[in-house]
Formats: structure tokens, sequence, C-alpha cells
């Protein structure tokens, strides 16, 4: 008989990469804890990518989910769904974009995918300003927006995609920069940009580079983006698949941290609001949003069992003020690590707000990026009972942390000292 992951080799896509050098079967959770088939528990610093938003198992979650499936789970778009209007209603009220329609689609990649349709149908455009390093989605049209080539299996697109400097603060050519400079550069390389440009729909950018290793601006460059986008009427949209809904700490939206210019004029959403159920969807102004001229739909897009699992979680989300709970713990976390890397030279930086915390692997006294160490401490974490995340731009050289929203301060102290060992047990054998 052959083990599952020899039959997952056999009938899956070689692309479909796993995690860990013996790929582990998650079979239950509670709270911030898995374990594996063959019993092992782990502390989840990951949330199967940033998406069990609230905790494992959350009781009002299941309720939800099961009380859903027993009155109806599908109906369509063609019905009025009481779910489906509610959960938009709130988070049309949450998005701060005024006059706000919101569209709910499977998944991330969706969402942007129908940004990017809405974007060139209003401009009547298709050419579109993305940020290097990003990463937006797997479909056609959004691998031809990714700025990450590792993501990015083919160069053929319906768009014509221009890429804009300025999402990762600690590499590239303005690196150096105080971060006033480094915001002038980027918009003096984007006004330079549009002089070479007919009229680009949109510029799409995620606050935080979620895949591409946690990277950010400094705050307040998107704003000094818009001040440009404005005066030339292209849209901005905030991919906000990995940081909405709290989990910078300091903001609800990762957009807020570049809210002087005023809310961007699309954003879209995805992984955290199910806290696994298919959720994404995309809002924008009435204008934008009813710009299309001909019908459109999702069949499973805003689906009652999906939409019951969203309004639960974030009833939940904010009764509990996980958004603060993210500030607080995510501090103490970064802060902890901080200290914890001191003496490790492989560590480049540590990074992130909130419960979004990245830690970036360099060959020791360079630049230059390790992914082999990178793996070698992802595994060494597993090993002594905590998973996490890999990213990064050219090289998978980050190890990304984004627990559920609601880890304890014990947790926290746990998860830090489990990779305290981890990076010293690999610093170790290096030596
Ligand atoms: N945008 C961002 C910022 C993402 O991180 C992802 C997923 N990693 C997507 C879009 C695509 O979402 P999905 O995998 O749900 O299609």
């Amino acid at each position: 008989m052959s083990s599952l992951y020899e039959r997952h080799r056999a009938v899956a896509p070689d692309w479909l990469a796993l995690y860990y050098r013996d790929p582990i079967e998650l079979t239950h959770g509670e709270g911030r804890h898995v374990w594996d088939a063959d019993g092992n528990r782990y502390l989840d610093f990951f949330g199967g990518i940033l998406t069990t938003m609230t905790a494992h198992a959350l009781p009002e979650v299941t309720k939800a989910v099961a009380e859903q499936a027993g009155r109806i789970i599908h109906s369509s778009t063609l019905y009025l769904n009481r779910p489906m209007v509610e959960l938009a209603e709130r988070i049309a009220a949450l998005s701060g974009i005024p006059d706000a329609r919101v569209f709910f689609t499977t998944s991330g990649t969706e969402a942007n995918d129908t940004a990017l349709l809405l974007a060139t149908a209003y401009r009547r455009s298709n050419q579109i300003l993305a940020m290097r390093n990003s990463y937006h989605g797997r479909s056609f049209s959004t691998v031809g927006i990714t700025g990450n080539r590792a993501w990015s299996p083919t160069g053929l697109s319906p768009l014509q995609t221009l890429y804009v400097h300025g999402g990762v603060r600690t590499r590239g050519p303005y690196a150096q920069y105080t971060d006033e400079r480094f915001v002038d550069a980027c918009v003096a390389d984007l006004e330079d940009l549009l002089g070479h440009t007919r009229a680009p729909a949109a510029l799409i950018a995620e606050p935080i580079q979620g895949v591409g290793g946690f990277t950010s601006p400094p705050d307040g460059l998107y704003a000094a983006f818009r001040r440009v986008l404005d005066r030339h009427g292209i849209l901005w949209i905030s991919d906000e698949v990995q940081t909405g809904w709290g989990r910078t700490g300091d903001h609800f939206w990762g957009w807020q941290a570049h809210g002087q210019a005023g809310p961007p004029d699309m954003l879209t959403f995805a992984k955290g609001i199910g806290n696994g159920m298919a959720i994404g969807g995309v809002v924008a102004r009435a204008e934008i949003m009813n710009s299309l001229d001909a019908n459109s739909i999702s069949t499973f897009g805003g689906s009652p069992i999906t939409m019951a699992a969203g309004l639960a979680n974030l009833a939940h989300l904010q009764d509990n003020d996980l958004q603060g709970n993210a500030r607080r713990v995510g501090g103490l976390l970064i802060e902890r690590l901080r200290s914890a890397v001191a003496g490790v030279e492989f560590v480049r930086e540590v990074r992130g707000r909130g419960l979004m915390i990245g830690l970036e692997m360099v060959r020791p006294g360079t630049d230059e990026p390790d992914p082999d160490v990178a793996s070698a401490v992802l595994e060494a974490a597993r090993e002594r009972g905590l998973l996490l995340g890999k990213g990064g731009g050219h090289h998978t050289t980050a190890l990304r942390i984004a627990p559920p929203l609601s880890l304890t301060v014990g947790e926290a102290e746990e998860g830090a000292g489990i990779l305290e060992e981890a990076l010293r047990s690999v610093q170790d054998e290096g030596a």
C-alpha cells in the first residue's frame, strides 16, 4: 500500500508544493493548535496561509455552518440570500469606501480577477501598474500582474503590466535611503513611468506583501502614490487578501497605514473572513462596480453556508477585539523574536506588524538569500512542534509567522521559544 504522500505525488500536479521533507497530514485542530495523522500536536503559526483567522474549530463558526447546512447549503445568486446581504452590509460599512458595493467570489484570485475586470472596463485600458515582488493569485489574469517570478509561470497576459518600485523597503536600489527619500524616489519613479505610458487603468498593491515575505514600504507610500494617480484618474486597488481584518494590529485594513489621501477605489479580500470556508470578494465604489455592461455571476460566490461562517467569524473577531489582540500579542512576539535572533548571524531582518511577522535568512555577513537555511529552520521548528510559513521574492528566504488572531501571550512566548531553539540548532549544525 502506497503512503498518502506517494499517492499525492502520483495524482497531483508536480508544481503543487508540499512543506517538509516528510509532509504531514493535519487531521484536526483546536484554538491555535493542530494535530497530524501520527498524533503529533503543533502550535500553528501559519493558520493554513493566514486563513484560520480567529481559531481552529471555533464553536460559533462550526455551529453557524452546521445550522446553515441543515437549512440550505446553496441557492445561487438568482435568489435573495439573507446571510449574503448581511455580510455584504457589514463589509461595506467596514471598508471605508464610500458608496460601497460588494461582490463575493470563492477565492482571492477571483476577487482580484474581478477587480481587474472592473478597472479595465471602467477605464477602458488594459494597462495595470503593479508592485515588484507582488503576488495576486494563480489565474491567467492575476499571474500577469504578479511581480514574483517564482509564482508567475507565464509571461503571456491579456494585460500590459508595468512594475513600480516600493513594495520592498530593505532591498533594491533605494534600500539605503531614509523613509522620506525612499518614498520620494518611488514617487519619482512612478511619475517617470507614467510619462512613458498611455493611461493605466489601476495600480494594484498589497499593503504588506504576503507571498513576497511580509515586506512593505514605509507607511504613507500609497498615499503619496494616490496623489499622483488621482491626477491621471488611475484607480487604486488594495489587495487585502492577507492584510485585512485587523491582522496588522494597528489597522483593520492594510491600506489604512496609507490612508492620508483617503481610501482606495477598490479593495479585495479572501482568506481569513471565512476561517477556512471559501470566501473572497471585492468592494468598489458603486460607480466602478456598476460599470460592467453585461451580466456577471459567480455560482458559488456568496453561498449561504460560507456567508453564515463569515458572519459568525466576523462577529467573534469584533466582539473579542482580535485586532487589539493582534496588536498587543504581535507587538510582544516581534520584540521577543528580535531578542531571540541576536547573535544568529543568518537572520538578516525581523519585520512586520501585528500578527504578520517575517524573518529573512541570508548567508552570514552578506545580503545573499539563503533558501536552504530557511527550509532547515522550518523543518527544525516542526520537529519541535511549531508550524511556520515560508515566502520571499527571488528566493524563498523568509519565514512567515501568521497565527490565528486569538493567539495568547503564553502561546506567543512558547512559539518564540521553539523558534529560538530551532534557529540555534540550525546555527550549531552549520558551524
Ligand atoms: N492576493 C494575495 C495578496 C494573496 O496572498 C493570495 C493568496 N496567497 C491571493 C491574492 C490569491 O488568493 P487565493 O489563493 O484565495 O486565490
